[in-house]
């Protein structure tokens, strides 16, 4: 005896989710979702219009966040009213679609943070989903990317900013390795989103004060890399208070910066600040101080502590709490998704899935439009890897995640385009030169790897002479205009007008692709149950719905008429054969006529030729006969052993299925089937040959059995068999009979 599991359990631990951590709830350290037994009662007392009491702690022993959330967080107007609701009764107006937003959003304004907490963990997974399809604040859905890449190259930035914007991301986050590069990784990523869409909104997330810098020069049009957190020795570990941000927030909307500010589970655990309370109340508070010091919205849903937070119980649920309660307080919500949460496919997926099936904001704070290696916040929960998998569930489910399937030959094009503007402007403005070899392999590279070995210093350098001379946008798009790109610069040139007028200052901003904003103030959301709320129009459902791997019946048959050839010529019509050695192969009515092809891609002719050649192995005449009444495989199968001397004969379908049939079975029944047609080899398709030839001369032969195989065969070939079978069907003939065949091989 070892102590070592059986193989079962063996075979279970080397499975994806086990490389991820799972830890017991433990409220000492805040190792606790959505309610640990320090989170405090909720309660608010008002005296002469001013808070002495908050969720249990007198206003004399209020820490900073309680000051700005008492002073500036609270609308005391209805507080009364919406703290002395039942708990349950808020939570199920959240959920009633005959009560709207606004009245939830009125009464929400009046809560406390443990009082808001309390009634979104009411909330059970469905009724997330529900209440936030209510309650984000735009209408319409849209999606963030991060676009980064190891080497801060340029050209790859700008390709890849401008592929982001074609598949429709709203807002580019970027960021990287080496601090000092920032500015040249904000004018590269500006320059490839403006060559791809207008009103892309581009961000820089680096450290706070130079992220400032850049967007006083204009050179990133948003920010929200601002953190919060829960408690108060959590901020002033990080050398911050609430003032500080606040401070921040009104400097950004000063210069007509879109801002909002990060929190999310798990940061306060993993600073060892959580006090003891759950991830829920903590986040709570950092949303009602973002409420508190004016920003447009939060970024929040775990974060960087997503698989803290997904590690212990309902760990999940409470991240999309997380977001609720942003969307509640009338805040523009981004809702996560952003860090990778689990190596598991199946509870990535799982995460995101309620909040892509509700919409919001920004269904992803950070969808990495680029490969994982080359995303610099680490790999996202979504990455290049997944586009294709994002664009096949929103069509699944008929929902927008605010992607849309890009035209391959048109990223080729704005990959080019990209890449030289930006050469272009770099040169222009002499920041730096790149070689046409260098655009080339920007151009075709799906990431850095495929670059070689760029300079470095090249980018340092137009880095520091950005940051030197006090290069803003206005340059950028001066740049873009003397070498020729005239669209780029009037885009860059809109973004910069639009932070004078500021309308995109308002809660859930972005710019349509007209500049259009799309706001709570533009585009309300609407939802009030079945027949409400947004759906794609015509023209975005036909995005949503036009993935680049659809195929139809016309796609098939131009596949398969590649392949035809006049193989198999009609001598007569087929009689019943005396010889007992004669084995007859039926074909179904489309081989040789409109199918050649089967779907393990092997060409019809070539799995003719090892039949035959089996048979020929045993010593047996084989005679090619068309069936042209039915495509069914045992009709099929059973007419040639009818027509065959020996009894014996072969039935093939144009896809590759096959069977040794006898004339005197039942034609459901069968000596050998082959049903797997795409992993039949032509050795399989030899060995039945073989076994057709054996059955006929009365011997046993060993059957063949189908090849290992664990594909999805079906959902993989369902789609060309239905297109084959349409094909063989339009060939079904029952007054023609049965033919003999000429086989030229
Ligand atoms: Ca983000």
């Amino acid at each position: 005896m070892t102590d070592r599991p059986v193989g079962r359990i063996r075979f279970m631990d080397q499975q994806n989710v086990n490389l991820d951590g799972f830890a017991h709830e433990d409220a000492d350290l805040g190792l606790v979702a959505l309610r640990a037994p320090a989170d405090p009662e909720p309660s608010l007392v008002v005296r002469e219009g001013r808070v002495v009491e908050m969720d249990g702690r007198p206003a004399e022993d209020f820490d900073s966040l309680d000051l700005m959330i008492a002073g500036h967080g609270i609308d005391l107007s209805v507080a009364a009213e919406a703290m002395a609701l039942d708990d349950v009764e808020l939570a199920r107006m959240f959920v009633d679609p005959s009560v709207p937003r606004h009245e939830i959003v009125r009464l929400v304004a009046g809560t406390t943070p443990a009082k808001l907490a309390r009634v979104v963990a009411l909330l059970r997974p469905a009724e997330l989903t529900l209440a936030m399809t209510k309650l984000r604040a735009r209408r319409t859905p849209s999606n963030q990317a991060h676009v980064t890449n190891r080497l801060d190259d340029p050209l790859l930035l700008a390709a890849d900013a401008a592929t982001a914007a074609a598949y429709g991301f709203r807002e580019i986050e970027t960021t990287v390795p080496v601090l000092a590069d920032a500015p040249s990784n904000a004018v590269a990523v500006t320059v490839g989103a403006a060559v791809a869409s207008a009103g892309v909104l581009v961000q820089c997330s680096v450290e706070e004060a130079m992220e400032l810098e850049m967007g006083i020069r204009g050179l990133v049009s948003y920010a929200e890399t601002v953190s919060l957190y829960g408690t108060e020795s959590v901020f002033v570990d990080g050398d911050d208070t609430p003032y500080s941000k606040a401070i921040l927030a009104a400097a950004y909307a000063s210069r007509g910066v879109k801002m909002r500010v990060s929190s999310g589970a798990g940061a306060e655990v993993l600073m060892g600040g959580a006090e003891r309370c759950s991830m829920l109340y903590l986040e709570s508070r950092c949303v009602s101080l973002a409420r508190a010091i004016g920003v447009q919205g939060v970024q929040n849903g775990g974060i960087d502590g997503a698989s803290v937070a997904s590690a212990v119980p309902r760990g999940v649920r409470e991240l999309m709490a997380e977001n609720l309660m942003v969307m509640a307080r009338n805040l523009e919500a981004c809702t996560g998704n952003d860090a990778l949460m689990s190596e598991s496919d199946v509870r990535r997926t799982a995460r995101t899935l309620p909040i892509l099936l509700a919409g919001s904001d920004y269904v992803c704070s950070g969808f990495g439009s680029i490969q994982r290696y080359d995303n610099m916040f680490g790999p996202s929960q979504w990455n290049a890897e997944d586009l294709d998998d994002w664009l096949a569930l929103q069509r699944d489910w008929g929902v927008d995640g605010g992607l849309r399937t890009a035209d391959p030959d048109d990223v080729g094009r704005l990959r080019r385009e990209a890449a030289e503007a930006c050469r272009e402007v770099y040169q222009w403005l002499g920041l730096a030169d790149f070689s046409d070899e260098h655009v080339d392999l920007a151009v075709d590279a799906a990431g850095s790897k495929d670059l070689g070995d760029p300079d470095p210093l090249v980018v340092l350098g137009a880095a520091q002479a950005i940051r030197g001379s006090g290069l803003g946008s206005l340059e950028v798009a001066r740049a873009l205009l003397e070498t020729g790109y005239e669209d780029a610069a009037g885009r860059v040139l809109d973004m910069l007008a639009a932070r004078v007028q500021g309308d995109h200052l308002q809660t859930a901003a972005i710019f349509d692709e007209s500049m259009a904003v799309l706001s709570l103030v533009t585009d309300p959301n609407d939802y009030a149950g079945p027949g409400t709320g947004y759906e794609p129009d015509e023209q975005r459902q036909a995005q949503i719905d036009a993935i680049r791997q659809a195929r139809g019946v016309e796609d098939l048959r131009a596949d398969q008429s590649a392949w035809a050839g006049d193989w198999l010529r009609p001598t007569g019509a087929a009689s019943v054969g005396t010889d007992p050695r004669e084995v007859v192969i039926g074909l179904s009515p489309g081989v040789g006529r409109t199918v050649w092809r089967t779907l393990s891609g092997l060409p019809v002719l070539e799995v003719l030729r090892e039949l035959l050649a089996g048979l020929e192995e045993e010593g047996c005449r084989a005679r090619v006969v068309r069936v042209n009444a039915t495509l069914d495989l045992g009709m099929v199968g059973l007419t040639a052993a009818r027509l065959a001397g020996s009894g014996i004969g072969i039935g093939l379908q144009g896809k590759g299925t096959a069977l040794i049939h006898r004339r005197d079975l039942p034609p459901l029944a069968n000596l050998e089937l082959y049903s797997m047609a795409p992993v039949i080899t032509p050795t399989l398709y030899r060995l039945l040959g073989t076994n057709a030839g054996r059955h006929a001369k009365g011997a046993t032969p060993v059957p063949a059995r189908n090849p290992y195989t664990d594909e999805a065969i079906e959902a993989r070939y369902h789609t060309s068999v239905i297109a084959l079978v349409a094909l063989e069907r339009a060939c079904v003939d029952r007054a023609l009979g049965n033919e003999d065949l000429e086989v030229s091989l």
